[in-house]
């Protein structure tokens, strides 16, 4: 764990003046690779370096191009249930079972305590999505969303900047014209964004442009104040595999590219995110569209999902769509838990979409040709020929689930009880090798 200097400087400014900065060199050893690699990749902005100086201990973590695919794992509290010691468990099982990041997304109980507890416990990079807290608040101060003042959202964006957030969703691609252009769409699920939602009412009750778009230079500046990374929000995102692709979707990523290259220009680190629900066949063509009008931006995707149907098994739609994007160039997925749909996830649902969430990355990531990808599962493979159980278990991502399954019937002879004495493996091992002997 880093404890990093509250630079002035973001990663980006330093980068520029060809210094290879903490955060860089953390993540090049993470990854095995030169540090001299990262550093391009940052300066290119294809790829970026999560770590708020004021996240004290954190991990810094990189996302991007020729890096290990990453996983994010959304966790917080909702106004239904909102306690502080199950978000912390959720953090934690998130952690083990290999998030790479955390977002927290509380929308219930004392959302600045809850945040402050789950950075001040998390070694990882964790984002947020502050207008929820600036939404929510603006109902307790005025009663409504609606009234939420410009300063009010942006000094809640300060707010989590100084607790330590270390990347934050913000809608800034919802514009005046897209929403025009969603009307004129006629969708069948319109918005399933929250931050989305949240902005287009405000914007259509003001008759006001939304201030993040409008006041982007603002935002810049508190991302360049606190290092911390936009992950520019897709408020549009299809909401069901219907609305895929469409001409609201694109328009909102069109915008999203240039507010990456203002981004670069400010010396902040941007990612784009993406869908959301999307037929398998339209995942490559999306992961090429963000990587051409977003110049190479890292590619955050929310799952995607590729059927509308998998209620109570969302994780596995949501794989199948991740492992999808990541091999086709996704560089970051948000995982999708079993009760996606239905209901706040539980600690053992985290645990499931972590699961999940990294088998899709790491089946990327050997497409992608990343490094120690093919090796584990070859390693994997050998401890399988081998009938070595405790390395198989070692190497799986679920080592204790492993054991249990594998001594859950008792089996003699050192194989499985899936084909007892008839198992291939010992079988061919015996008679292969005495052929080898002749
Ligand atoms: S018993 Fe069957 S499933 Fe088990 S290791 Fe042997 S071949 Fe594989």
């Amino acid at each position: 764990m880093l404890d990093l200097p509250a630079s002035r400087m973001t990663q980006l400014e330093l980068a520029r003046k060809g210094v290879v900065s903490p955060q860089v060199k953390w993540v090049a050893q993470g990854e095995g690779l030169e540090a001299d690699f990262v550093l391009q990749g940052l300066l290119e902005g294809k790829i970026i370096a999560l770590a708020n100086a004021y996240h004290k201990n954190v991990v810094p973590c990189g996302i991007g191009k020729g890096l290990r695919t990453k996983i994010n794992a959304n966790i917080g509290t909702s106004s239904e249930l909102f306690d502080v010691d199950t978000e912390l468990r959720k953090l934690k099982v998130a952690i083990n079972f290999g998030a790479d990041t955390v977002m927290d997304l509380s929308t219930g109980g004392n959302i600045p305590a809850i945040r402050r507890a789950i950075i001040n416990a998390s070694p990882v990079p964790v984002g947020t999505v502050p207008i929820y807290q600036a939404a929510i608040q603006a109902i307790e101060r005025h009663g409504s969303i609606v009234d939420m003042t410009v300063d009010e959202l942006f000094d809640c964006i300060e707010e989590h900047a100084r607790d330590g957030v270390d990347f934050m969703t913000v809608h800034c691609g919802v514009t005046q014209a897209s929403i025009e252009r969603l009307k004129r769409q006629g969708r069948v699920t319109d918005v399933v964004s929250r931050g989305g939602a949240f902005l287009i009412g405000w914007m259509l009750h003001n008759d006001k442009e939304n201030p993040l778009y409008q006041y982007y230079e603002r935002l810049l500046d508190l991302a360049r104040e606190y290092d911390f990374a936009l992950s520019l929000g897709d408020g549009l995102r299809p909401g069901c595999l219907a609305d895929a692709t469409d001409r609201a979707q694109i328009e909102e990523l069109i915008m999203l590219g240039e507010l990456v290259q203002r981004a670069r220009e400010a010396d902040v680190q941007a990612m784009v995110e993406g869908p959301g629900h999307m037929p398998l066949d339209q995942i490559a063509t999306n992961v090429q569209l963000e990587k051409s009008l977003c110049r190479g931006a890292p590619f955050y995707v929310l799952g995607p999902l590729v059927t509308d149907i998998g209620a109570g098994y969302d994780h596995i739609t949501g794989a199948i769509g991740g492992a999808i994007a990541a091999a086709a160039g996704a560089d970051f997925l948000c995982y999708v838990t079993p009760t996606e749909h239905l209901s706040l996830p539980d600690v053992e649902d985290v645990k499931q979409g972590v699961i999940a969430s990294r088998i899709a990355a790491h089946a990327g990531d050997i497409v992608k040709g990343i490094k120690g990808a093919k090796e584990w599962d070859e390693q994997m493979s050998r401890a399988r020929k081998a009938l070595d159980w405790e390395t198989q278990s070692k190497l799986s991502l679920d080592p204790q689930l492993s054991r249990q399954v594998h001594n859950r019937i008792p089996c003699s002879g050192g194989t499985c009880s899936m084909c007892g004495k008839y198992c291939a493996m010992a079988i061919v091992e015996k008679y292969l090798t005495r052929g080898a002997v002749k």
